[in-house]
């Protein structure tokens, strides 16, 4: 198949097959792990506010039910289409499985260019949507899972979670029907800039490697690594900001309406406020315009982090690439006919089935707290600092040295929410981590850290399976 005939879904197929091949099992198995489980397509009209009618298009795609509920996000975008789901539920799938989150993928798309509604028009939509997937029994707690995703956030989840509770009264578990909720409506502290923070563990703990960094002629660490960032949206901006504040250096920052540059390194909060009030990003002071967003895309720098959408490196624009890294913070940035130049080249690609599984990270914790209906560390917090301070206290004793109050501040802290999803996160991405380079290791054929990914999360989804004992 040609690239240009091949839709996303069947690219997710090829990096699948490309990995199952360092394994033996029976085709059948490997056919019921790679297919869509069920596709839910449907259409629905909304008034617009000038009294016209539109019809809207929607997609539910639970690409596997090994695993229940399923999860994933929703996307808002004008050229969402039923294969990119499938694909986008696809790598829900192995993305869970790699970081052990207890979930089937899944995936939602709303054909909606959000920026061309009003807020009420997308509120109407957004519940619309979720009464279509209520109808056929595609959202629940147990059933399926929505998130945010590319066009949506806290707001559309809080519609969600509104919507579905209002149609299940008296369901103690309703809102957990949907992750990514703002916090006052069941969120979890931590779960908007979750993603970007999975992706500064994820590169952190790469530039950790000696063996690696040597093997790019890069030194370990991030400290004044230069990066470039293409999308400055939830996953962008937060991945932008840890990397910079880890000691990194935003050299270039590419959006919808062109890229800019400053050798020094960009304030990502500053770039952000700058676009807020509606200015484009060509105009933000103290950096250089670049002529297109492909000339960020192929600037000399250390870690390149796609993180708009899919399909940005081609055979076409790979060769041109000039990263060491590459840190894929979208979903499908990378085609497979680009995969293997990068190899070639010696670039480092992180992908995204583990590197941006940050967000379906803290979305199970979410989850979890819904369910708990408790606040993560509400019950062992002051239990906890009670003992830190008696140990203090101990050790003041038995050294005849008393701390100061600050000290004894800083060291008797129970922790709190965020410090809990954070630290849940930080050991998930970094255990994460070994998990693919110890795949690797016992595969010393699979060629990079996608195959070793996919391989990865073939092992978990076949074993679920087997113990099911529905395969031999
Ligand atoms: P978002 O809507 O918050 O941000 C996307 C940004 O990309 C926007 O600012 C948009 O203007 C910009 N953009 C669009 N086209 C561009 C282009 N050609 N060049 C440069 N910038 C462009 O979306 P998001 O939630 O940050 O998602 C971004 C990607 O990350 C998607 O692929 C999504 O599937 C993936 N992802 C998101 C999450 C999450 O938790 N939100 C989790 C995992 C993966």
């Amino acid at each position: 198949m040609t690239a240009t005939t091949e839709t996303f879904f069947d690219q997710v197929t090829r990096y699948f097959n490309n990995a199952a091949r360092f394994t033996t099992y029976p085709e059948g198995l490997l056919a019921q792990i790679r297919c869509c489980n069920s596709i839910y397509r449907f259409d629905f009209p909304l008034r617009r506010a000038d009294g016209l009618i539109e019809v809207i298009h929607g997609w539910r795609v639970e690409h596997s039910h090994h695993k229940l509920p399923t999860k994933g996000g929703i996307r808002f975008a004008p050229d969402v289409h039923e294969e990119e789901v499938m694909a986008l539920a696809a790598l829900m799938t192995y993305k869970c499985s790699i970081v052990d989150v207890p979930y089937g993928g899944a995936k939602g798309g709303i054909k909606i260019d959000p920026t061309q509604y009003t807020v009420e028009e997308l509120e109407r939509i957004t519940r619309r949507y979720t009464h279509e997937l209520v109808k056929k029994n595609f959202i629940g707690p147990g059933i399926d899972v929505p998130a945010p995703d590319y066009g949506t956030g806290e707001r559309e989840m809080a519609w969600i979670a509104d919507t579905y509770s209002a149609l299940h009264p008296g369901d103690l578990d309703a809102i957990g029907c949907v992750t990514g909720k703002p916090l006052s409506q069941g969120g979890v502290n931590g779960r908007r800039e979750a993603t970007g923070r999975g992706l500064f563990f994820a590169i952190r703990e790469a530039c950790a490697q000696a063996d690696d960094m040597k093997a790019l002629g890069l030194t370990t660490g991030l400290e004044g690594k230069r990066v470039v960032v293409q999308g400055l949206g939830n996953v962008g901006y937060h991945a932008a900001k840890f990397c910079r504040e880890a000691g990194a250096l935003v050299i270039a920052i590419a959006e919808r309406d062109g890229a800019i540059a400053n050798p020094k390194g960009l304030d990502e909060e500053a770039v952000f406020q700058h676009r807020k009030g509606g200015a484009s990003i060509l105009t933000f002071p103290g950096a250089t315009p670049l002529a297109s967003i492909a000339a960020a895309l192929e600037m000399d720098c250390d870690i390149l982090i796609p993180a708009a959408l899919e399909n940005q490196f081609t055979a076409e624009n790979a060769p041109r690439i000039r990263a060491k890294i590459i840190l894929e913070g979208a979903n499908g940035p990378t085609t497979p006919d680009a995969d293997p130049i990068f190899r070639q080249k010696g670039v480092m690609v992180i992908p995204d089935i583990y590197a941006n599984a940050g967000g379906v990270t803290v979305s199970y914790f979410e989850w979890l707290k819904n369910l708990s209906h408790v606040r993560f560390g509400r019950l062992s917090k002051r239990h906890e600092e009670a003992n830190e301070r008696q140990m203090l206290k101990a050790i003041e004793l038995a050294t005849g040295k008393p701390f100061t109050e600050q000290q004894r501040a800083d060291l008797a802290k129970g922790p709190d929410e965020l410090d809990l999803v954070n630290s849940g996160l930080e050991e998930t991405m970094i255990n994460a981590y070994h998990g693919l380079r110890d795949t690797r290791k016992k595969h010393p054929d699979v060629p990079d850290l996608r195959t070793a990914a996919f391989l990865t999360a073939i092992h978990k989804v076949a074993r679920s399976y087997m113990e099911l004992g529905i395969f031999p």
